[in-house]
């Protein structure tokens, strides 16, 4: 390997601006959300880039692969650096691809969206609602890129319709391989699935397809309750509304308690937000009052609801782990059982405490616990599992999806183990009972 070349020949490639190897660049392309993790906190640092590359769109991204490729030097991608588990850190050092600046929009038609890489996904939100359309899904971190979405996300906002976003999300996908020459290989549907949700491992998404719907006319909920159960039997009664709300989120009083102020999130009762379609509303506020909550708030507006989908999925974690520093971590959990055995699933870990999602599968969630030690967090696993609750591990950074479909592509694409190295392990069996992936 011979990074002084890689560096010479991306300047070149890229001008003196679009690679670097100034050591606050490296670092900052070497972290990304694992901090989340106490188990992996303790591990850090991973690795540090020995350069970093910032291609401005998809042909440049296919050439700097290439010419990695030729020097044999291991490529991590990088969106906006945002995944929670260390996918995103470059744990062989070597390259980091950021692609945080191939950013266009590409085209907005009926029912899609193409998009470069580092597109942001607010970005293709507002390009899809000027043409009366919305994406079908987005993270809680809207902010984040349409590559790392694909390659490291999973759902968000608009997962209570359409699932996860390996389930038909994803029309078409641009990608490069790990190839001598710069080549963007066009795959669309099937074709296009084996690349999603493995980090990268398989082949870099240069563009992407989406699919979008028909616009709703969307209104941020908000509710509050005595108590947690109250919360619970009104959020599985609000999945059934129609239309299908865009996003259900609800916290203990505790968890609220954590997030940023807010009237419509009033201190030391639970919290129910939600984005749901005008239609729905007096269905939703009539189940809100029958179940002895009050509804607290309806605002209007694309932004009202953008606000409520950050404070979804593993923000309100976040937000609770930013209250208390070095004390909570977190397991993604899912299943009916979150709800029917709810006091167990408290009990399983030290200051248990549930933050809960509605998904078109069921619901899904994030229990925060008092950190103690990796083996209380494995038992806790374990135990979970015996509940009926799946679990998927946010302490470990292999891919844990579809292993053996993403090696044999790997293997094909990536012959020498350029791509993401040191996240695809066909050893890896993890906490893959009762995957909720
Ligand atoms: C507080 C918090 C809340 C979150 N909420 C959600 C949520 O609601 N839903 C959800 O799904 N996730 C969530 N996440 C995880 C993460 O933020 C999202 O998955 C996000 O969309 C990742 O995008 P990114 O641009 O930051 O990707 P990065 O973090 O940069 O990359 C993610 C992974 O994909 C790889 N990668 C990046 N770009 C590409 C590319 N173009 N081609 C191939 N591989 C690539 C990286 O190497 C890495 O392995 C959350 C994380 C945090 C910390």
């Amino acid at each position: 390997m011979s990074v002084e070349d890689l560096h010479a020949e991306l300047v070149e490639l890229l001008g003196a601006r679009g690679a670097s190897i100034d050591l606050r660049a490296r670092e900052k392309a070497s972290v990304d959300g694992a901090k989340m993790s106490p188990i992996i906190t303790e591990l850090l640092p991973l690795g540090l880039a020995d350069i970093v590359a910032f291609p401005t769109n998809a042909v440049e991204i296919a050439a700097v692969v290439a010419a990695a490729v030729r020097h044999g030097v291991g490529i991590t991608p990088r969106g906006k650096g945002t995944g929670n588990y260390g996918q995103g850190i470059p744990l062989q050092d070597g390259l980091v691809l950021d692609l945080s600046k191939a950013r266009s929009i590409i085209e907005v038609g009926d029912g899609y969206i193409t998009a470069e890489a580092g597109a942001p996904m607010v970005a293709l939100e507002q390009a899809a609602r000027e043409t009366g359309q919305e994406l079908w899904m987005y993270p809680s971190t809207a902010q984040s890129s349409i590559g790392g979405f694909l390659a490291g996300g999973s759902g968000g906002t608009g997962s209570i319709v359409h699932g996860a976003n390996h389930q038909g999300f994803v029309a078409a996908l641009d990608v490069v391989h790990a190839s001598p020459e710069a080549r963007l290989v066009h795959v669309e549907g099937d074709d296009a699935q084996p690349y999603v949700h493995n980090y990268g491992t398989a082949g870099i998404i240069a563009q992407a397809t989406v699919r979008l719907d028909p616009v709703h006319d969307w209104v941020g909920f908000y509710a509050s309750f005595d108590t947690f159960y109250d919360v619970l039997a009104v959020l599985r009664e609000m999945r059934a509304l129609t239309p299908t709300p865009r996003l259900i989120s609800a916290d203990l009083p505790e968890i609220a308690d954590a997030l940023p102020n807010d009237s419509a999130i009033p201190k030391g009762r639970a919290s129910l937000r939600a984005i749901l379609d005008t239609a729905s509303l007096d269905a939703a506020r009539a189940m809100v009052e029958a179940g002895s909550g009050r509804v607290e708030e309806v605002r209007e507006g694309p932004q009202a609801c953008v606000r409520i989908s950050t404070l979804s999925y593993n923000h309100p974690i976040e937000w609770l782990q930013k209250t208390s520093p070095g004390t909570y971590f977190h397991l993604e959990v899912g299943g009916e059982a979150l709800i029917d055995r709810i006091d167990e699933v408290h009990a399983v870990f030290r200051g248990g405490m549930l933050h809960i999602e509605a998904q078109h599968v069921g619901p899904i969630g994030m229990l925060a616990g008092i950190y103690e030690s990796p083996e209380q967090v494995y038992a806790g696993i374990e135990a979970l599992g015996k509940l009926g609750v799946g679990v998927h591990s946010p302490h470990q950074w292999n891919v844990d999806f579809e292993i053996e479909r993403t090696v044999e592509l790997a293997r094909e694409n990536d012959p020498l183990g350029l791509l993401n190295p040191g996240k695809l392990n066909l050893d890896y069996a993890g906490p893959r009972k009762g995957a909720i992936r």
